[in-house]
């Protein structure tokens, strides 16, 4: 039998009726054997997210300030999914909440930890859930290891949990924390249960990891520029990376690699449509399936470019090592660099060039005696991704076709060797612009 890891984000557990939902959608398939859980999130606009509070309890007691009436609103977010999922068993499942309650408060009294209140609300909402599926509760504090210095050991992880899994049939296993070789709880940073999902995915041996939030997939732009932008239904590892990068999010970062090593496709699915097949992330794209040319575009605005131009250095070696040494002396990293003929570009975030720009122009002049230095701020890098390698020098002159009919000034263009990769500069002032008109190619493919 297959086996799926289905991770459920914070507000697909934002109250009683999300969780009979999830009760629903894990019935529906019974591969859906490990289920890794958030702690509530919000149920509106204007709500505050379980871990939110938990924090605010923290920073209270920290400071010595009176916790109870944030602790209350906690009680009264569990209290609410409890009455609204179990029956018989509502009065036993109030009275263990409030002890568990309880140990929360004493622990703030009297030590408090940030890192084991904020992984108070996983923990909470992946007991109850586990008692409302009849599923074994893993408390991810005996298999999720972190180091003495807070980091994820991948490898004891591996180890750890998939002993803990092995075993099991079925299991609802806690998000975003775990614990470090003392025993004290660690928690990966925001947004972190997809980590243990992928993590979870990975020990299981799983063949899917489903991530469960409030959006059918990933958007191939951003919602807040294009209007209903289409979800990708299929994306590589590296697309997914690449748009990441530029910003687009949909799953935390350090998710993908713990499953994308392993092969291990990643179906971003909402609950608020679960019939919706979302948008699937894999190694490799099946073969047939529908794609695009162009899958997906994202950017970052605040970048600014350098050039510098010497004649006939192409000719020698050391022009282009002599400049990456400056930014290495100063720990300044670069988004991209571009070579041409006795000229170099480079491309950087504006608020990390900043502290440095006067010394590192001086030094490019004072030891490079450029014939040429030329410094652009307040530009934008747009990432435009696809993989359907063949049709790739189409779909970039359709992308720079639809950035000049915009009238949109193109200051920079990387294209790798790759497959289509393609980072685009223009001016900050025609960011939104170039996203749209880019966006335009991607539609009418549809
Ligand atoms: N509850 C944590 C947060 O709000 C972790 C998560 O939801 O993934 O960041």
């Amino acid at each position: 039998m297959s086996t799926t890891v289905a991770k459920f984000g914070g507000s697909s557990l934002a109250d009683a009726a999300h969780f009979i939902r999830i009760g629903e959608i894990v019935a529906k398939d019974p591969s859906r054997r490990f289920i890794v859980v958030s702690a509530p999130g919000k149920r509106c606009a204007d709500d505050v997210k379980v871990t939110d509070l938990l924090l605010q309890c923290f920073t209270m007691a920290a400071e010595e300030e009176n916790f109870e009436p944030v602790l209350l609103q906690i009680r009264d977010r569990f209290l609410e999914i409890i009455r609204g999922i179990f029956e018989e068993k509502a009065a036993d499942e109030e009275a263990w909440l409030l002890s568990e309650l309880q140990t929360i408060r004493s622990r703030l009294l009297q030590e408090p930890d940030r890192d084991y209140t904020a992984s108070r609300g996983e923990y909470l909402s992946a007991r109850i859930l586990s008692d409302y599926l009849g599923y074994t509760f893993v408390d991810p504090e005996w298999c999720v290891c972190f180091t003495e210095d807070g980091k994820l050991d991948l490898q004891m992880t591996q180890r750890t949990m998939g002993a803990a899994l092995r075993p099991l049939q079925n299991a609802v296993i806690a998000g975003f924390y775990g614990a470090d070789p003392k025993g004290a709880v660690r928690t990966f940073n925001r947004g972190g249960s997809d980590v243990t999902g992928a993590l979870a995915a990975r020990a299981a041996g799983a063949d899917l990891y489903e991530n469960w939030t409030d959006v059918p997939g990933l958007l191939s732009a951003d919602p807040r520029i294009v209007r209903d932008p289409e979800t990708v239904e299929y994306l590589s590892y590296r697309e997914l990376r690449t748009l990441s990068y530029m910003g687009a999010s949909v799953l935390h970062t350090d998710s993908v690699l713990p499953a994308s090593d392993l092969g291990i496709p990643i179906n971003i699915r909402s609950t608020e449509e679960p019939e919706n097949p979302g948008t699937m992330i894999v190694r490799k794209l099946p073969k047939g399936s529908a794609r695009r040319a162009v899958t997906g575009v994202a950017g970052r605005t605040g970048m600014s470019v350098i050039q510098v131009e010497k004649v006939m250095t192409s000719d020698g070696s050391g022009f282009a090592s002599n400049i990456l040494e400056s930014l290495k002396k100063r720990n300044l990293p670069f988004e991209h660099c571009l070579t041409g003929i006795d000229t170099i570009t480079l491309v950087l975030r504006s608020e990390l060039l900043l502290p440095v720009k006067e010394e590192l122009l001086k030094e490019f002049t004072e030891e490079l005696h450029p014939d040429y230095l030329s410094v652009r701020d307040h530009l934008s890098m747009i990432a435009v991704t696809g993989e359907k390698g063949t049709d790739k020098s189409d779909a970039n002159v359709r992308v720079l076709e639809a950035l000049t009919a915009a009238g949109i000034e193109i200051t920079t263009i990387n294209q790798g060797a790759g497959k289509l990769n393609l980072l685009i500069g223009v001016p900050e002032e025609s960011y939104e612009d170039a996203i749209r008109a880019i966006y335009t190619v991607i539609e009418r493919e549809g």
